[in-house]
């Protein structure tokens, strides 16, 4: 189940595990008003503490929601803050690259955050740059 922040117009921000991307947004905790989801942002990890490293990004597609793009936007940003915290903080370095799919067709070449998001920044459609990358994997096969 896919976690997301909400808010209220009372000042309230909370996070809440809810069942699906369309699920509606709960009653706020404080005042019971109705609440409006707020998209992920990496800024929330706030900046004391270093971006997460990518091990704690979810490595499926059914993890990325099927392929949610805010989910996605949200795990390719905290990605490239990590990268910039680990340039930054040489002794932090990680050289694995963020996997957001490593099964089916992936599994000897594992799909990268960055590939996805290379190949949906022309469209802006992130299930059908994984297709896409599919496709790409089924041909270098054979
Ligand atoms: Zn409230």
């Amino acid at each position: 189940m896919p976690m997301y922040d909400y808010t209220c117009t009372c000042g309230t921000t909370f996070e809440r595990r809810v069942p699906s991307w369309s699920s509606p947004a709960p009653p706020c905790p404080d005042c019971g008003a109705a609440t409006r989801r707020r998209p992920p942002s990496p800024a929330m990890h706030g900046r004391a503490a270093p971006p997460p490293a990518m091990s704690a990004a979810p490595k499926s597609w059914e993890g990325l929601n099927n392929g949610d793009r805010d989910t996605i936007t949200h795990w390719r940003r905290a990605a490239e803050a990590r990268r910039d915290f680990e340039s930054r903080h040489p002794e932090h370095h990680t050289r694995k690259e963020a996997i957001a799919a490593h099964e089916g067709h992936f599994e000897r070449n594992p799909l990268t955050y960055r590939e996805l998001a290379t190949r949906a920044a022309t469209t802006g459609d992130a299930n059908k740059a994984a297709h896409e990358a599919t496709q790409a994997r089924k041909t270098g096969e054979r």
